[in-house]
């Protein structure tokens, strides 16, 4: 008997071939087997559908049927997003343990959003305004540290609001009526956006402004910008993680989206263990407050994973959009190459380098590119930025593989973490001879005028004492230290003071974790101090070095990191110790 019906005629893994697929589109959702498994249509050929499917396909088989939605692959955007972990299609992991338990069952149908909880919505748009796609029709205090703008949906553009009202309401329930050409379109608060395609922006902004990390590596050498691409290349071990955890609880963006595409099943379990009991250090509040997860394990079927960056980035616009600075954190990028591959591989197309689709830069460059300082669509000159940073695994740190070129060539920082430096155990363990910013001049006034005049004068002075020790080391190997001048020896006690106690910084100590930007301007600078006097004993004939090596001025660069960030008369004191210890050497 032949049928008529969409009907699967192959299995491959993630990848399900259906026929009678005429009337799909591209991207549509479809539901896949008699247990109906989320999928999606990738490739469309003489009624043939390739299907990427979103759960596991383990016995499904030819002759089961497929059902179309109509719908293309898409968030659900409201209040309630914050706070929740969802799966890499947007299925709260609550919610799927709910209904299945531990054991993920398949065909589960979960919203994005509550369909259930009321939210306080305060209208601030009112009838009789003129309304277009991105503006505010009003508030709803969704968590205590953030408040969600509920915007004019997609699509819609010079309607007149015929009434709009505050109250109670659920995300499917109307808050209002909206009129274009005698048309009306009820309103609710939440919306659907595609997550394969970036959200329209009014204008992007050249960023401007600092994402401070609070880690001092990364702030003075390498810094991010609000509204920038990073990338944090890291063998296995290296620190990848933990940095990108503590750039989510410290880095000074209002909402955090941290997507975890697993290394291990059990790493992100830990990850999704510790979260929620994380507090805000500046208010208190939990950091879940201000934080979205989505979350695969290894063990979850590798199509969400690929899926998963795009759920997570769209999500972060949505709130970029409401005029918020977003960070996102992508952990690790390479698992999602991966899972491109995979994919790739079973549609069989032709392979590029390293069995990578050739379309693997193109599609890093458009998820990157998503990253931006913009003017939000509205009418009301809303700015917001939403900031990439992706770690990226290369097999064996080997970082000529195309995930780490591709990626390098689309992002702007480079946090390049070392297998020697954390097999020292020094952390973060961000290589500064390798690692790159070529953001310094978007925040070159932003410095100037927030932190010092001379900021980059001591930001470079640093950076040279570093690459300057790095030469001064070979020579030592070579021919051993004592052929070395005093101003060598000095640059060598220097940028070790630079390295430990400066660079090093442990993200487990509370109070080392997070460095405000004064306080690391004023720890390098006394630490420079060092330098910059001691060059005044160079010419002294037959100097004792060890007269500087042994003294306390030593201990106290050490202790720097101990005083508080306000505390400027203490640093003023280590330096004012510095210059008499020089004055008397001096004689
Ligand atoms: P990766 O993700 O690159 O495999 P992890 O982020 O899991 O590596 O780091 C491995 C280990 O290194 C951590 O368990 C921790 O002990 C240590 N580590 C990494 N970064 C830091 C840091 N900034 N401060 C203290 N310890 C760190």
């Amino acid at each position: 008997m032949t049928t008529t019906e969409p009907i699967i005629i192959k299995v491959a893994g993630p990848l399900v071939v259906a026929d009678n697929m005429q009337t799909a589109k591209m991207y549509e959702v479809v539901r896949v087997g008699t247990e109906g498994l989320v999928g999606e249509v990738i490739r469309l050929e003489d009624g043939k559908a390739s299907i990427q499917v979103y759960e596991e396909t383990g016995g499904v088989g030819p002759g089961e049927p497929v059902k179309l939605t109509g719908k293309t692959l898409s968030v659900e955007l409201g209040p309630g997003l914050l706070e929740t972990i969802y799966d890499g299609i947007q299925r709260p992991l609550k919610v799927l343990e709910e209904k299945s338990g531990h054991y993920l069952a398949r065909g589960i149908d979960a919203d994005g959003l509550d369909q259930n909880k009321k939210w306080d919505f305060k209208a601030t748009a009112k009838a009789g305004d003129t309304v277009s796609e991105g503006d505010i029709l009003g508030t709803v205090q969704e968590t205590t540290l953030i408040e969600h703008k509920v915007m004019v949906p997609v699509g819609i553009t010079n309607a007149k609001i015929k009434d709009i009202k505050s109250g109670n309401y659920t995300v499917t329930q109307n808050i209002g009526t909206l009129e274009t050409d005698g048309k009306e379109t009820p309103v609710q608060m939440r919306q659907f956006w595609p997550i394969r395609v970036s959200r329209k922006v009014s204008a992007k902004r050249i960023p401007d402004t600092p994402l401070r990390t609070g880690c001092r590596s990364i702030d003075m050498f390498f810094p991010l910008v609000k509204g920038g691409a990073a990338c944090i290349p890291g063998p296995f071990g290296s620190g990848k993680t933990v940095t990108q955890q503590t750039l989510a609880k410290y880095c000074d963006a209002e909402v955090i989206v941290y997507i975890g595409c697993g290394e291990r099943g059990n790493e992100m379990t830990e990850v999704l263990n510790e979260f929620p009991h994380l507090k805000d250090p500046n208010t208190g509040e939990p950091l879940m407050k201000r934080t979205i997860m989505i979350a695969n394990t290894s063990n979850m079927p590798v199509a969400a994973r690929e899926a998963s960056v795009y759920t997570g980035i769209t999500i972060g616009e949505y709130y970029r959009d409401m005029g918020y600075n977003v960070a996102l954190m992508a952990d690790s990028t390479s698992r999602w190459a991966e899972a491109m591959r995979e994919i790739s591989g079973r549609l069989e197309e032709m392979p590029g380098e390293e069995g990578y689709p050739a379309y693997l830069g193109s599609k890093t460059a458009e998820f990157y590119e998503r990253a931006g300082a913009v003017e939000c669509l509205g009418s009301d000159d809303r700015q917001g930025s939403l900031t990439v940073i992706g770690a990226v695994s290369p097999p064996g740190g080997d970082l000529s593989e195309p995930v780490s070129q591709n990626t390098l060539r689309v992002t702007k920082t480079y946090w390049g973490l070392d297998k020697k430096l954390s097999y020292q155990r020094h952390f973060p363990a961000i290589n500064w001879l390798k690692s790159y910013s070529l953001y310094a001049p978007n925040i070159d006034k932003w410095m100037k005028e927030n932190v010092a005049e001379d900021y980059w004068t001591i930001q470079a002075e640093g950076l040279n004492l570093l690459q300057e020790e790095a030469k001064l080391e070979e020579i030592v190997r070579l021919v051993g230290p004592d052929a070395l001048s005093t101003r060598e020896k000095l640059v060598l006690l220097t940028a070790k003071s630079i390295r430990e106690d400066y660079l090093y910084q442990d993200s487990f100590d509370p109070f080392d974790a997070y460095t405000l930007n004064d306080k690391q301007y004023e720890m390098l600078k006394t630490i420079l101090t060092l330098f910059r006097e001691g060059e005044k004993l160079m010419d002294i004939e037959d100097f004792d070095f060890s007269q500087i090596q042994g003294s306390d001025v030593i201990n106290e660069l050490a202790d720097l990191k101990l005083k508080e960030a306000g505390d400027v008369a203490g640093y003023e004191a280590v330096r004012a110790n510095i210059r008499s210890l020089v004055e008397g050497l001096a004689g």
